[in-house]
């Protein structure tokens, strides 16, 4: 039986600010456990939370982004539960009048466009430790780290409108570069500052009403989304088929056998007993701060790979690439800018930046798992194509002093004089190849006399084999031809 895959993706995402939500403790990730306390976020008796307004401005700028509406008025409301990480007994968060509704986030690969639900604001909680720091066993007890207690948070909610594990991995990579882009969080899976619940039900092909769906938590990779949204949509087509029926409930994914399995069923799932929190005003947004917070976003990705495909005639796919992070989009412009400072302005010189960015700069930062930040500055990347877009430098030869320039402030031209990677216009060293070339081919020669103009090609390529790249081959061409004529 063929089954349709709905699924609705959850993710809590911290943001970037100085300091936490409710307090003045500084928001960091990293610093010694419980080192970053104190005690409004502590939930001592008696203390009161005063809200962070760079929080809200954060949040609201990401609402912007995603094309959210921005009600005047939200309100904050205690979410109650008990657990070790969490020492007021509740969460701060926001229930039923939250900070932003109904947005949308376009999927270009899929095609589709994700309606986000809702969007609020509210408070993360501490960490559990279950190995003593250094990876020591703990017997029979936890550690709790209060540092992420109060670290804000907004948690971002689609529709049950994703259809795939695809297209649900591809939403969290555009809203990554949404994150990065605003410069609201650091998203990172791997550190927790970006975190993702996945809700998936299966029904049949054209059923008007959605199946029971499964929370599936515990998800540290965007590949792991995908695995375990494929794992899921395996495991509830085999229950359907066998007859029975999916069971609500929430289910942990492991990532090592690549399963989820059962954390709780629906009878112990968790009654919030939400209300009201009275400790705060509710937050109140008018439309001045909308609009200047409007105003003041930068150019998102979709917009910025759009301009680099009409504005330097780059390939769809390419601008896409180039605008993936924020960062290397900023690199290939300041390198596109630098040729145009120098009048090597126009399409073949954006299409050789970008070209060079995604490869050759990229393969140096992967292969020395660095950041764009550490790459060869773009004056001197530009300096390298200029002297290749003016033949004093082959393409192979400009590889390798890329290589030998990086990491040091050596310009690109005193490089090339010092490892002799120069293009060879010295016409004693270009008569020396070809005569060797024109020795060692005397039928192809004879051809080429006899007018077989198609041979020249390939006896210029064995000029450019044997010099390794280095004779300057429109030089070469002319002189190989009036050798072989004077023959
Ligand atoms: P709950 O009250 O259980 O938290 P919500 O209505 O708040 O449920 O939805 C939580 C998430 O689950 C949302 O992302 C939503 O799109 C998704 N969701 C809701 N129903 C389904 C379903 N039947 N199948 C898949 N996802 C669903
Ligand atoms: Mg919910
Ligand atoms: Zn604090």
């Amino acid at each position: 039986m063929e089954y349709e895959v709905v699924i609705g993706l959850e993710v809590h995402v911290q943001l970037r600010t100085a300091s936490k939500i409710f307090c003045r403790c500084a928001n960091r990730f990293g610093a010694e456990p419980n080192a970053l306390v104190c005690a409004v976020c502590l939930g001592y008796p008696g203390t009161l939370p005063t809200l962070n307004r760079e929080a809200v401005d954060q949040a609201l700028r990401l609402a912007v982004a995603l094309g959210c509406e921005i009600p005047s008025r939200s309100v904050f409301a205690r979410k109650n539960y008990f657990y070790a990480d969490l020492p007021k007994g509740y969460q701060i968060s926001q229930f039923d009048q939250p900070l932003a509704l109904r947005g949308r986030l376009a999927l270009h690969d899929a095609g589709v466009e994700v309606p986000i639900a809702r969007m609020h604001l509210e408070e993360d909680a501490g960490k559990l430790l279950h190995e003593a720091p250094g990876g020591g066993v703990l017997r029979g007890s936890s550690l709790v780290d209060h540092n992420r207690c109060g670290v804000p948070l907004v948690e971002i909610v689609t529709d049950p409108a994703l259809r795939s594990a695809a297209q649900a991995q591809e939403y969290l990579q555009v809203l990554h570069q949404v994150l990065r882009y605003t410069d609201t969080s650091d998203a990172n899976m791997e550190e927790g500052s970006l975190r993702c619940d996945a809700n998936v039900s299966l029904r049949r092909p054209g059923a008007a009403r959605l199946g029971t769906k499964v929370e599936v938590k515990n998800l540290n990779s965007f590949r792991n989304v995908a695995r375990a949204i494929e794992h899921e949509t395996h495991r509830q087509a085999l229950v359907l088929d066998s007859g029975a029926e999916v069971q609500q409930e929430t289910r942990s994914f492991d990532a090592a056998s690549g399963t989820t399995r059962t954390l709780r069923g629906k009878e112990e799932a968790h009654d919030y007993r939400y209300f009201p929190e009275p400790d705060l005003p509710p937050l109140l947004v008018d439309e001045d701060r909308v609009r200047r917070l409007r105003g003041e976003l930068p150019e998102l990705p979709w917009t910025r790979w759009t301009r680099f495909a009409e504005q330097y005639g780059l390939r769809e796919d390419l601008a896409r690439q180039l605008c993936a992070q924020r960062e290397v989009a900023d690199y290939f412009e300041a390198v596109v800018a630098e040729g145009a400072a120098t009048g090597a302005a126009g399409g073949a010189w954006a299409q050789n930046a970008a070209n060079w960015t995604m490869t050759e700069v990229l393969k140096e930062l992967n292969a020395r798992g660095e950041g764009i930040e550490s790459a060869v500055e773009p004056t001197r990347l530009a300096a390298l194509l200029g002297m290749v877009a003016r033949a004093e430098l082959s393409q192979a030869a400009a590889k390798e002093v890329l290589a030998a320039i990086w990491g040091s402030e050596e310009e690109p031209s005193a490089a090339t004089r010092r490892l002799g990677l120069g293009q060879v216009q010295d016409a004693d060293r270009l008569e020396e190849w070809i005569a060797e070339v024109l020795a060692a081919n005397p039928g192809p020669v004879e051809q080429l006399a006899a007018g077989e103009q198609k041979v020249a090609g390939f006896l210029v390529g064995q000029v450019m084999k044997l010099s390794q790249g280095r004779a300057d081959p429109k030089l070469t061409r002319e002189r190989l031809l009036s050798s072989v004529a004077r023959t």
